[in-house]
């Protein structure tokens, strides 16, 4: 059953606790990761976090032994989120980092994320390299050279303080407007950093889904359906937003005063829109990003640059194009000037910062912006390769922006189609935007035409 494989990509491993992922599993990708770090530079440490789920403290208790097994020094964050972890990389100056999350994946599954000395996830490049160590009869170390392990335990607060230090940050400005936020961390790591974040902006906070004990209570990907909750905590409290963050709290979504969630787009749309009034230049996103990032960043002055979807691949295009902000359309935001990887705290202070600017409301800003309508589907990879599909969508869409990185993607000035093979699972994936939902379907169905042909 696929489902009960491991499934390996390039900067991770996930699968189903008790299924594919297991403690020998776990171990054995811990102690590669450490001999590929010492590989590298023995007196490097490797920095190590989870999130709250319940299989966390397991996994964390593997994931140290195969780093001690290997003789590397371990720098222990314990319960903590992924842009925290990955701060503590480069503030540490580790060879590395080992992040225990599934992100937003639902409650029966775990994964490690594989971080390197940059503070970015591993590339192809790297994680070729670390993989080809799994299952190798590397030297284990001796009683006398176990690697050590020391706690951080100050990890969050240093993060909180490195984005209130954002130049792009009016702490003053925020605590005078004492904005009324409701959270919502789905029982994930946000408890760690994301009250203590808003408290220190002034802001008066009603939260729910604070226990980091990691049951739970809906799907945790933050997108509008699984809202609901927060949607009506906004409503009864009268909050300027509502702010919910996924179980590793790399991921923002919005929920506009009145209780309407906005969609997951806006958050980097938005906070592109703050930082762009103050660094004009590049945004990087992925191609399967809304439009609406184009025309905000469009208003205020910046350019769009998209990247093959998957965050290192933005992450990596964001420093080579030497992009002001980034990110991808799923709420996660990336400022190179804090680091590159997606923060949801940083995405936060960056939304408090456009509400505390002008008296606006957060619905009254987002009725300034075209809507669009954004459709996804999926049907199972075809047993070929999907040259000919490509051909024949070139023909069919004669006129169309064409862009080859990563699939094929086809563009017009309010809307485009992306086709794609899954990078983790047997899938090709067909996601459109167009201003209204019939044009978007009418999108997908053209663009599905030639891949049925193909598994008919
Ligand atoms: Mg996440």
């Amino acid at each position: 059953m696929a489902a009960e494989q491991l499934m390996v990509s390039v900067s991770g491993i996930r699968g189903r606790v008790g299924a594919g992922l297991t403690p020998e599993v776990v171990t054995s990708y811990a102690s590669a990761f450490g001999a590929w770090v010492a590989a590298a530079d023995r007196t490097k440490p490797v920095v190590v976090g989870r999130d709250s789920r319940v299989s966390g403290p397991m996994f964390h208790r593997c994931v140290i032994a195969g780093l001690q097994s290997v003789g590397v020094r371990v720098i222990d964050l314990g319960l903590t989120t992924t842009p925290t972890c990955q701060l503590a990389v480069e503030h540490h100056h580790a060879g590395g980092g080992l992040m225990i999350s599934a992100s937003h994946n639902p409650i029966e599954w775990n994964a490690l994320k594989f971080v390197g000395s940059t503070g970015l996830f591993l590339d192809a490049i790297e994680g070729t390299a670390m993989r080809s160590l799994v299952g190798q009869p590397f030297a284990r170390a001796t009683w006398e050279r176990l690697g050590l392990v020391e706690a951080d335990d100050e990890a969050p607060l240093r993060h909180i303080d490195a984005v209130l230090a954002l130049p792009m940050i009016d702490g003053a400005r925020i605590r005078a407007r004492k904005l009324k936020v409701a959270l919502d961390c789905c029982r994930g790591a946000g408890a760690v950093i994301m009250p203590a974040l808003l408290e220190r902006l002034g802001c008066q906070v009603t939260v729910i889904n604070l226990e980091p004990d990691g049951r739970f209570p809906r799907p945790p990907e933050p997108v509008p359906e699984n809202l609901g909750e927060l949607e009506r905590l906004v409503a009864s409290s009268g909050a300027d937003v509502g702010f919910a963050v996924d179980p590793d709290v790399d991921r923002l979504a919005l929920v506009a005063n009145g209780g309407a969630a906005i969609g997951e787009d806006y958050t980097l749309a938005l906070a592109a829109r703050v930082v762009l009034s103050q660094r004009p230049g590049t945004v990087v996103t992925n191609l399967s990003t809304s439009r609406i990032v184009d025309d905000i960043a469009a208003r205020a002055g910046g350019r769009v640059v998209r990247a093959p979807v998957g965050e290192v691949n933005v992450a990596i295009r964001m420093r080579e194009e030497n992009a002001v902000v980034g990110g991808e359309g799923n709420g996660g935001v990336i400022l190179p000037e804090l680091h590159l990887g997606r923060d949801a705290p940083l995405a936060a202070a960056l939304v408090l910062q456009l509400l505390s600017e002008g008296e606006e409301t957060l619905s009254e800003i987002v009725s300034q912006y075209p809507r669009y309508a954004i459709v996804k589907d999926k049907l199972d990879r075809p047993p070929v390769a999907l040259d000919a599909v490509y051909e024949a969508l070139r023909k069919t869409f004669t006129g169309a922006h064409v862009d080859t990185q990563d699939g094929l993607r086809l563009s017009w000035p309010d809307s485009w189609v992306h086709i794609r093979p899954s990078g983790t699972e047997p899938i090709v994936r067909v996601i459109a935007e167009a201003p209204s939902v019939d044009a978007a379907r009418a999108l997908v169905a053209r663009s599905r035409e030639p891949l049925d042909a193909l598994t008919a």
